[in-house]
């Protein structure tokens, strides 16, 4: 590896879509996590998941080939924690919505979880747990309406499943904000806390941020003013990319985690060799033409980014000029 991130002094990288898909590696992945380490790079994963503690998650990725030592995870639990640290005194009561391991968390940073109302939390931190049902919201509901402060681990609304989407943290969320009137603090991307969180552990001033998901990963990147990668192995598509809004866009654009084997710049969101971007002034489409010299689909996808992003946001239609435009948006499914 030829130290393509060298101008960065850390990577945060995502795990769910990024890392794995499931309980497996994305492709090579592993390999590509060796090779960075081994040209000197420092990481680390963040996870809005706050479910398992992050010596659960290093076993895991150890487990698939991806070494991991527990102080390289961060996890959207440890961040609500640290901001329920600069909101509280020591040994505060805070009523728990979640799993053992955001209790563990919690307990962890010198706070003390409790289950119910009536041990006067004086905050409650909320995220997803299958437990959590309407007994549970309810006890927080009477401490968020008696006055107590309110941290979500993070408010993605949907958990991606392999039967569908089902309901995620921030539709739990949702219920309690309709019960009091009230919105939570919130730790995990895009809010900033996790990222906050990262960049103080490793001392990192300039790190690079690598997510799947334009609304959590990018967006939260953005808001801090930092870079970020956006690798469609994932949730978010070259559609959604070409549409994101302005608060939303990646700097650099990549398939996965491998586009981290070759130069960070040739990844860069701008116009690529071999391709051509023109408005239609009539219907208002993007014209995407190649000259024949490249065959990246990507590298179309970044020059379309590129022209649409200076002019609009949205949706847009594009049409091909020619047979390797017509194949490079047919594989993108921007066709
Ligand atoms: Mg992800």
């Amino acid at each position: 590896m030829n130290k393509p991130l060298n101008s960065y002094d850390a990577v945060l990288l995502d795990l769910d879509g990024t890392v794995l898909r499931g309980a497996q590696p994305v492709a090579e992945v592993p390999d590509v996590i060796s090779e960075l380490r081994r040209a000197g790079q420092v990481l680390q994963f963040i996870t809005n998941n706050a479910a398992r503690a992050p010596e659960e998650v290093a076993e895991q990725l150890t487990a698939i080939g991806i070494r991991t030592a527990p102080e390289e995870v961060l996890t959207s639990a440890q961040a609500a924690a640290a901001l329920l640290t600069s909101l509280l005194p020591a040994d505060s009561a805070v009523l728990v919505v979640g799993t053992a391991a955001l209790a563990a968390a919690v307990r962890s940073v010198g706070l003390r979880p409790v289950d119910t109302a009536s041990e006067q939390p004086v905050a409650v931190v909320q995220d997803h747990s299958p437990k959590t049902g309407w007994a549970q919201l309810s006890e927080a509901c009477l401490a968020i309406r008696g006055g107590a402060k309110w941290v979500a681990c993070n408010i993605d609304r949907t958990l991606p499943t392999e039967r569908g989407l089902l309901p995620g943290n921030g539709a739990m969320v949702a219920a309690l904000q309709a019960a009091t009137d009230r919105e939570p603090k919130v730790a995990g991307k895009p809010a900033r806390p996790l990222l906050d969180t990262a960049m103080g552990r490793m001392g990192a001033q300039h790190p690079l941020v690598v997510g799947d998901r334009l609304d959590t990963d990018i967006a939260g990147a953005r808001a801090a003013g930092l870079d970020a990668l956006l690798v469609l192995s994932g949730v978010s598509d070259a559609v959604a990319t070409l549409a994101a809004p302005r608060e939303q866009r990646p700097t650099y654009l990549g398939a996965d985690l491998r586009v981290l084997r070759g130069p960070l710049d040739e990844t860069r969101i701008q116009p690529r060799p071999g391709w051509r971007v023109e408005f239609d002034q009539a219907t208002g489409d993007l014209l995407l033409s190649s000259d024949g010299s490249s065959k990246d689909p990507l590298d179309a996808v970044r020059t379309l980014c590129a022209a649409w992003w200076g002019e609009c946001s949205g949706p847009v239609q594009v049409r091909a000029c020619d047979d390797t435009s017509a194949k490079a948006l047919e594989a993108v499914g921007l066709a």
